[in-house]
């Protein structure tokens, strides 16, 4: 498992980005595995055998807020940017995972404020189990 961190801002220095906040070179999208100095949302990589979850393997999973509503969606480093994608979950256990994705938003801000949002580590332990159960697919 690995975590990356997002930095609010960046410039360029000539050869590498470099946050304009906590002043550390940054990789792709401003993300590093280093935390900034200002509290911002982190990405989690879970490991996955890609050959029995394919695309899940080694994406960077999130929540996102939009219309008041938590989504879990996933991401995918490409040479500068990410692409994000949407997460199906089963019926089954859609109503549990929404509580718990709305107890993880509250504890870093609030529901009513749109963007990306961590999985807590409780959280980020049931949809691993969801995800190894095949309750969590990508929407295609
Ligand atoms: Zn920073």
């Amino acid at each position: 498992m690995s975590i990356l961190f997002h930095h609010p801002g960046a410039y360029f220095d000539g050869k590498k980005s470099i946050c304009s906040h906590c002043g550390i070179e940054l990789g792709n999208a401003l993300l590093s595995e280093t935390p900034c100095t200002v509290r911002t949302a982190y990405y989690i990589q879970i490991d996955l055998d890609y050959d029995r979850y394919g695309d899940l393997s080694g994406c960077l999973l999130f929540i996102d807020v939009y219309n008041l509503v938590p989504h879990l969606r996933a991401a995918v480093m490409n040479e500068d940017s990410m692409e994000c994608f949407d997460l199906e979950i089963d019926p089954d256990c859609e109503d549990e995972l929404n509580e718990a994705m709305l107890a993880a938003v509250s504890e870093q801000g609030s529901i009513s404020t749109s963007g990306h949002y961590s999985l807590t580590k409780p959280l980020l332990s049931r949809v691993s189990v969801l995800i190894k159960k095949g309750k969590i697919k990508r929407r295609v």
